[in-house]
C-alpha cells in the first residue's frame, strides 16, 4: 500500500468495538452471541469487499438479524412453477391449513372414537374425490418418493422396462434411471430416444420384469419423427404398468392438452399412478401415488413408506389444495392477457411519473417446473433498464424478473394482482 492511500480493511471497525455497541447487546440478548458474531463477521467482510462503508456496519448486522427466513419473492419471471422459487404459490385455504395444522391436529387421531386414525385421511379423502377412477391412494414426500417406492416394491432384484426416450433428468444432475436403480431395480432399457414401439417392449418384458414404466418427457420436447406407445397399449402386455406423469393433473385439462392426467393413465389400465404435488396441481411438495387397493396398500406397508412419511403440515395443505378453490398456479396459468396487459400499462404510467424510464413490452410466459415443456403463454411485462434487477433482487421484498436483450422484463402473468402496489413500491426504492 503506498503513502497516501488508506487501506479500506483498516476502517473496518472492530469486533470488540462492535460487540459493545448497545444494540448490538441488545441483540445478543435476543438472538444469542454465536449469530451475532456472525453477522459481525459477515458485515466487516462486505466493509473489506466494498460493498458498505464502514458507518454502515452496525446497521447491517442488525439488519442481518431480522431479515426473515425465507425471503418473500415476488415472481415476475414469467415461469409459472419455478423450481428455484419453491415451485407452486399456495392458495389461501391451504396457507390457512398450514397456519391451522401448526399446532395439534387430529392427524392420526379420530376424534369421535378417540381411536388412531389412518394418517392424513383428510387429503387421501380429497384426493380419492377428486380422482374416481382410483381404488386407493398414497402420499409421500415427492414426485421422486414415489417413484422410488413403487420401484422398491415392485421391481428390487427385478427389472423395470422404460423407453430410452424417457429417461429423465429431473434437475440438479438427477437422473430418473439412477434413482430407480437405487431400489435395487435393474433397468432394461428399450426402442430409441425418438421412437419406440409395443415390439420393443413385448420383447424385453419377460419372467424378471417387475413392471414396465412410462415416463412423462415433462421438461422437454423431442419434436419430429417420434413415436411412443400408450398406457393401454402396455397394459396390453400383461404386467403391471407404472405411469410417471409428473405434473400431477388429476384430470384432463383443456389448457394443456399435451400433459397426461391421472384418471386417464388408470382409465387406461395403470397398475399405478405417481405425481408431483407441486407442479400443475398447485399444492405442497409431495408424490402422489394413486391405483388399485393391492399394490397401494403394498406401498404403503413397505418400510420405505416410513422414511418418505410426509409431514402433517403438507397434508393439511396438500387437502385443502384438492378441495380447492383454485390454486395461484390455476389462477396464473389462466389469466387473461388482456388484463395482464391493463396491469403492465398502469404499473408503467405509475412509474413513468415518478420519473423512472419503464415501458410495456409483450412478452411469453412459461409453465415450467417440469410441465407442459412446449406451450408458451402470451404475456406482458413491464421493462425496466437491465441494472434495475440486482437491486430489486436483493430488496425486500425480492423481486425477481428475467433479464432479456439488456431489459429486465417484470412478466405480470404470475404476480397477484393485489401485490401490484408492492411492486410499483419496489422498483420506486430502488430509483428512477
Ligand atoms: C418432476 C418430476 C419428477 C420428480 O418429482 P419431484 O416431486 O420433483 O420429486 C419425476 N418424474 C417426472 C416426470 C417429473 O416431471
Amino acid at each position: 500500500m503506498s503513502d497516501g492511500v488508506v487501506d479500506p480493511r483498516r476502517r473496518v471497525p472492530r469486533t470488540d468495538v462492535l460487540l459493545a455497541d448497545p444494540l448490538v447487546v441488545a441483540a445478543v440478548a435476543e438472538f444469542g452471541r454465536d449469530r451475532v458474531k456472525a453477522a459481525v463477521v459477515g458485515a466487516q467482510e462486505r466493509v473489506r469487499r466494498g460493498e458498505i462503508d464502514p458507518g454502515q456496519v452496525r446497521e447491517a448486522v442488525l439488519a442481518g438479524l431480522s431479515t426473515p427466513v425465507p425471503r418473500v419473492v415476488v415472481n415476475a419471471t414469467g415461469v409459472v412453477l419455478h423450481t428455484n422459487l419453491g415451485r407452486a404459490a399456495l392458495s389461501e385455504a391451504a396457507v390457512a391449513a398450514l397456519v391451522a395444522a401448526a399446532g395439534h391436529t387430529d392427524v392420526e387421531l379420530d376424534l369421535v372414537s378417540g381411536r388412531r386414525a389412518r394418517r392424513g385421511r383428510d387429503a387421501l379423502a380429497a384426493l380419492a374425490a377428486a380422482v374416481p377412477d382410483a381404488q386407493a391412494v398414497h402420499v409421500v414426500n415427492n414426485g421422486a418418493a414415489a417413484l422410488v417406492l413403487a420401484a422398491a416394491v415392485l421391481a428390487a432384484g427385478r427389472e423395470i422396462v422404460v423407453s430410452r426416450g424417457e429417461l429423465v433428468e429431473i434437475g440438479d444432475g438427477f437422473r430418473l434411471p439412477e434413482l430407480l436403480e437405487s431400489a435395487g431395480a435393474r433397468l432394461r432399457e428399450v426402442g430409441t430416444t425418438n421412437r419406440t414401439s409395443v415390439a420393443d417392449y413385448a420383447a424385453a418384458v419377460g419372467e424378471r420384469t417387475g413392471f414396465v414404466l412410462k415416463v412423462h418427457p415433462s421438461n422437454f420436447v423431442v419434436s419430429g419423427f417420434t413415436s411412443a406407445v400408450s398406457v393401454r397399449e402396455l397394459v396390453s402386455l400383461g404386467v403391471p404398468v407404472v405411469v410417471d406423469i409428473g405434473s400431477g393433473l388429476l384430470a384432463a385439462d383443456p389448457l394443456l392438452p399435451q400433459e397426461p392426467d391421472a384418471a386417464g393413465a388408470l382409465r387406461a389400465g395403470a397398475a399405478l399412478v405417481t405425481a408431483s404435488g407441486d407442479k400443475l396441481l398447485g399444492g405442497p411438495q409431495a408424490g402422489l401415488v394413486l391405483g388399485s387397493v393391492e399394490v397401494v396398500e403394498r406401498l404403503r406397508r413397505h418400510p420405505l413408506a416410513r422414511a418418505l412419511r410426509v409431514d402433517k403440515l403438507t397434508l393439511a395443505a396438500l387437502a385443502a389444495t384438492v378441495r380447492g378453490p383454485v390454486s395461484p398456479t390455476w389462477v396464473a396459468l389462466r389469466a387473461d392477457p388482456v388484463v395482464l396487459r391493463g396491469r403492465a400499462e398502469r404499473l408503467r404510467d405509475a412509474l413513468v411519473a415518478a420519473g423512472c424510464a419503464a415501458d410495456v413490452v409483450a412478452c411469453v410466459s412459461v409453465v415450467g417446473g417440469g410441465g407442459a415443456p412446449g406451450v408458451e403463454l402470451p404475456s406482458w411485462a413491464v421493462a425496466l433498464p437491465a441494472g434495475f434487477a440486482e437491486p430489486l433482487r436483493t430488496g425486500e421484498p425480492s423481486v425477481v424478473g428475467r433479464v432479456v436483450r439488456g431489459r429486465l422484463l417484470l412478466d405480470l402473468r404470475c404476480v397477484p394482482a393485489s401485490w401490484d402496489d408492492r411492486l410499483r413500491e419496489a422498483v420506486l426504492r430502488v430509483g428512477v
